[in-house]
């Protein structure tokens, strides 16, 4: 096979064949065909697209690469995927509420790069957590507490793996169809037959428009369907950072407040939506009663017990969690109504404070990041406190109020959850 011909057909946006994109990509993870190649034929994706059949044959590729994870033996086993958000801590939350309701999920994170931040590093802020599991011993932890979360186990799609990293230094993140291969592949290799996927849509997220992101989430659920797998996406917006925290230990403290039911607003409101509809899933009831059982496991501190065991029962000390004594409060030099707080930016600062990774060799430390004392919609008197910056903020710019929109018009809350798709 010519592997230039099959850079030009896609060029002219003509259809691949299965052969030729088994004999692209299966050579690429060979070594075989150049990063050059494949960054070419990357781009002519991304420009021209791919059909149903195109995309479904990748997303085979992609799985049959390597490993795939049996969880037959933990069904009911439920999993949920984002597409990434500043502040989102919602697996830590959804996780002991559906555990604490009879449902499994063994979940498999990442750690973080960039401004939004990864749950595994979430997770390490308990000192003696152990997030490096076998395969048995995630599978075990999850029979016996309902929720474990691992870093990657075995050798999961080496072949998105690989065409992932050269996409994110190729300009080539952004195409729908390579967008949905690469999640469900990994959704499918990790074993869950019901998947919950939180796509983000917004200024700040990787889906920029409700259009992509319908989109987006109609192939996602027909990728699902070849494979016998029952998926539903959550629209969700990602302008805003979701919830008042930002940071590692910071966020897990917030996961603590709202499992113990001591914090309402609309990240909580979006996690019950959320857990309500994985509920729904396996238990095959209205969405109201899920979200009745949901609350019920709030309010009688079963989704909090259940977060407490699944620490514990992973080595964590959870009483040992430590903020950084470093800390600056960010005064507001004006009132008003705060009608925008931008999520991209706040998420950098967090990272510059030391929460997130510059590189991947950078150390984190879990005891820094933002809380958020005001969120849209409230009214802020000058001089009081817009949010408080936890670590090193001596080198941080002093342009933050700007990151924060002042108005003396209100605005109206909305709601996180956009629109469910399934
Ligand atoms: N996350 C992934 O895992 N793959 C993509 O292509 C985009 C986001």
């Amino acid at each position: 096979m010519n592997r230039i011909e099959i850079i030009n057909k896609k060029r002219l946006g003509l259809e691949l064949t299965k052969e030729e994109l088994k004999y692209f990509f299966n050579g690429y993870l060979k070594e075989e065909i150049s990063d050059y190649q494949m960054s070419a034929l990357l781009m002519a994706i991304c420009i021209n697209g791919m059909n149903e059949e195109e995309i479904f044959e990748l997303t085979d590729l992609f799985i049959n690469s390597g490993d795939k994870l049996d969880l037959s033996s933990l069904e009911p086993c439920v999993d949920k995927h984002s597409t990434g958000g500043v502040g989102d801590k919602l697996t830590l939350i959804i996780g002991p509420i559906v555990a604490s309701l009879g449902i499994n999920m063994a979940k498999m994170s990442g750690r973080a790069l960039g401004h939004t931040g990864g749950t595994i590093d979430k997770l390490e802020s308990f000192p003696g957590i152990r997030l490096d599991l076998t395969e048995e011993e995630f599978i075990n932890n999850t029979k016996k507490v309902g929720f474990a979360v691992t870093g990657q186990t075995g050798n999961l799609t080496p072949l998105d793996k690989k065409v992932y990293a050269l996409r994110d230094i190729t300009g080539t993140v952004d195409s729908i169809p390579l967008i949905a291969s690469s999640i469900m592949s990994k959704k499918i290799a990790s074993g869950s037959t019901k998947i919950l996927i939180d796509i983000k849509v917004g200024n700040g997220a990787l889906i920029k428009n409700m259009e992509d992101a319908e989109y987006l989430a109609n192939l996602m659920i027909k990728i699902g369907e070849k494979y016998n797998r029952k998926v539903v996406c959550a629209l969700s917006h990602m302008n805003i950072p979701l919830g008042s925290n930002i940071g590692n230990t910071l966020e897990v403290l917030e996961v603590v407040d709202i499992l113990k039911n001591n914090k309402l607003g609309p990240l909580t409101n979006f996690a019950i939506e959320l857990a309500s509809i994985l509920v729904t899933m396996v238990k095959s009831i209205p969405l109201s009663e899920s979200k009745d059982l949901v609350v019920e496991v709030l309010e009688n501190g079963k989704a909090y017990d259940k977060f407490k065991e699944f620490i514990i029962n992973q080595g964590g000390k959870f009483d040992k969690l430590k903020l950084s004594s470093h800390k600056k409060n960010i005064i507001s030099t004006q009132s008003g109504y705060i009608t925008d707080i931008y999520a991209k930016k706040l998420g950098e600062i967090s990272m510059e404070l030391g929460a997130g990774r510059v590189d991947k060799y950078s150390k984190i430390d879990y005891s820094a990041g933002i809380v958020l004392h005001k969120q849209v919609g409230d009214y802020i008197e000058e001089g009081e406190t817009l949010c408080t910056l936890y670590g090193k903020y001596n080198t941080i710019a002093d342009d933050i109020e700007n990151y924060f929109k002042i108005s003396l018009e209100e605005k109206k809350v909305e709601s996180i959850l956009i629109k469910i798709i399934k």
